[in-house]
């Protein structure tokens, strides 16, 4: 049986369909399938705003409920599903969209089928879709091999496909363009986002042309997006048929949403670069150890692209910049234990002895 979530007391953070419903495609039909997703913390970034003279904010995605983006379009997506009476979802996965469509579905009393590619998704990731019960199968292919098999399973057999290639995940993650202006009163001058099938970027976009049409902004940002070197197809501007990157979410070498990301690109006056992987890593350190936020490292890349914009003198001074961090760094927390060279940091071992810790941590005694 599909279950509908309860109403929630207006004190605490709805989600997004409940906070926005005047400003999606959903009406009193809709069910609401909600995990709290959204309302997700703005933070400043001192730390990259010396590096780059910007006024620099991180929109850190990492806080949704199963940490990622994914959920703000999955309750959207679950929710319209249950409303046509879908008994099951189906999704390719490069991992996030898996954890979010098994918590969403589990949460709707609905059945989940993910596709990822084999061996090729973080732990996190898929120890998420298990834990929330999803079935969940390994292809001996890509995503974009992966997402080829979702489509063809949701045309021909009973099951509702949930990828971004459904506009109802687009129409939910929106929302987090809405959530920045209400923070800055106004849209900032740069949206920075990694980029893999384009859905986000697509997202920001339509978010931001909604503000800026209803009134309450006086721009539109100009939509910066980054994918990686071996896994840059709307770079070069042709399909990559085996892309490769450490950051496995945006390891996607045929964009879903590739024609709307052209469009948004130019209406915003806007730049897609592409970034290595030993500059991804780079700027995943540079998070978490100045600024204090852990991401995973795909979602790094916002980092890095800001730092090689401002580098290349795109960023004028006192601008304001937003940087979208998509998921959490426990979902994928091996790169952080990774030094320059590509071993690992095994932490010291000490004995139980206070003196002797003070010693190995460089602590002289105070004197009164
Ligand atoms: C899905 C995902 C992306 C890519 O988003 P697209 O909408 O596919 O461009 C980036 N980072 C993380 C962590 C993701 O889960």
């Amino acid at each position: 049986m599909a279950t509908e979530s309860p109403r929630i007391p207006s004190r605490q953070w709805r989600g997004v369909l409940h906070e926005y419903a005047d400003r999606l495609n959903i009406s009193d039909a809709t069910p609401i399938i909600t995990l709290g997703e959204g309302g997700t913390p703005l933070i400043p970034a001192p730390a990259l705003s010396a590096r780059t003279g910007a006024q620099v904010w991180v929109k850190f995605e990492g806080m949704n409920p199963t940490g990622s983006f994914k959920d703000r379009g999955m309750t959207m997506a679950i929710s319209k599903a249950v409303e046509h009476g879908a008994k099951a979802v189906i999704c390719a996965s490069t991992g996030n969209t898996s954890a979010s469509a098994a918590a969403y579905a589990t949460h709707a009393g609905i059945k989940a089928a993910v596709l990822v590619p084999e061996g090729k998704i973080a732990m996190g990731k898929l120890s998420q879709a298990i834990a929330h019960d999803a079935e969940l199968l390994q292809v001996q292919g890509n995503f974009d091999d992966c997402l080829d098999i979702a489509r063809e399973l949701a045309a021909n057999y009973p099951v509702h496909l949930v990828n971004s290639v459904n506009p109802d995940r687009i129409e939910g993650q929106k929302t987090a363009a809405f959530e920045v202006v209400e923070v800055l009163q106004d849209a900032p001058d740069f949206h920075i986002v990694p980029v893999g099938n384009a859905g986000n970027y697509t997202a920001y976009f339509r978010g931001y042309s909604e503000e800026l049409e209803r009134g309450v902004t006086t721009k539109l940002p100009r939509m910066f997006g980054f994918q990686a070197s071996g896994s840059a197809p709307l770079v070069l501007g042709h399909v990559v048929k085996n892309p490769e990157t450490i950051a496995s979410a945006i390891r996607i070498g045929n964009p879903a949403s590739w024609g709307f990301a052209l469009e948004a690109r130019e209406k915003s006056d806007g730049y897609f670069g592409a970034i290595d992987d030993a500059k991804i890593l780079e700027a995943y350190r540079i998070l978490s150890a100045e600024v204090g936020i852990f991401v995973e490292p795909a979602s790094a890349i916002s980092v890095a692209g800001l730092l090689e914009r401002a580098e290349a003198g795109q960023i004028p001074r006192g601008s304001t910049v937003v940087l979208t961090v998509t998921g959490h760094g426990l979902k994928d927390p091996q790169w952080a234990l990774r030094t320059a060279n590509g071993g690992d940091i095994t932490p010291t071992v000490v004995p139980v002895d206070a003196a002797e810790i003070a010693g190995v941590l460089g602590l002289s005694k105070a004197t009164a």
